[in-house]
């Protein structure tokens, strides 16, 4: 739909993300699928988001969220929210777990890391993509993302056990403070 305003040359907010040109736009809400609220122009001189309202939250929840691809992509041309927001630092996965910091209208900061929060877990917590292996489940993390193979890597059970434990123990460490574009957080529980 943004597509249809090709050429437009003022300042766009979509979902209440405000973007300084069109493109922008259009690259950060590609392929979501979601229903576009769009406000073009609002205040010709609005510096992407700033003008927004800032909310800190106190005592926020454990969440786990999974966030579309592009929050982990490293920032471009085409879309630069991670250099204008997070100092050029995408998000390491897709699925983490931690509170929520500040928030605006469109936007949420959050404090995540790594953490398998269940027995079996079905898709890459670092890519998304659904995990087949057996093993991969209890990892939480697929062979290509997490450079492990599995051929028959285990002769008990308590061996699969430590190796869980110690793939926690390495997630733990994976880490990252930044800000979220809300519409980007396709989905959300509390943990705890
Ligand atoms: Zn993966």
């Amino acid at each position: 739909m943004l597509n249809l305003l090709e050429g437009y040359k003022g300042s766009v907010e979509v979902n209440g993300i405000a973007y300084s040109d069109l493109n922008k736009a259009i690259q950060a809400v590609k392929g979501s699928g979601e229903q576009l609220t769009i406000i073009l122009n609002k205040g010709a001189k609005i510096k992407d988001n700033q003008a927004q309202e800032i909310q800190e939250l106190e005592g926020s929840p454990i969440y786990k969220i999974k966030v579309r691809q592009y929050m982990t992509k490293p920032a471009s041309p085409e879309f630069d929210f991670h250099d204008k927001w997070n100092n050029g630092t995408p998000m390491p996965m897709r699925i983490m777990v931690g509170r929520k910091l500040k928030e605006t209208r469109g936007m949420v900061q959050m404090e995540l890391w790594g953490e398998i929060t269940e027995q079996l877990t079905h898709s890459c917590m670092k890519c998304g993509r659904t995990l087949t292996n057996p093993i991969s489940k209890y990892f939480g993390i697929g062979p290509e993302c997490g450079g492990h193979n599995y051929v028959n890597p285990f002769e008990t059970d308590d061996e699969l056990r430590e190796a869980v434990k110690d793939m926690q123990e390495q997630l733990k460490e994976i880490k990252w403070t930044g800000w979220i574009i809300k519409s980007a957080i396709e989905e959300q529980e509390v943990v705890r």
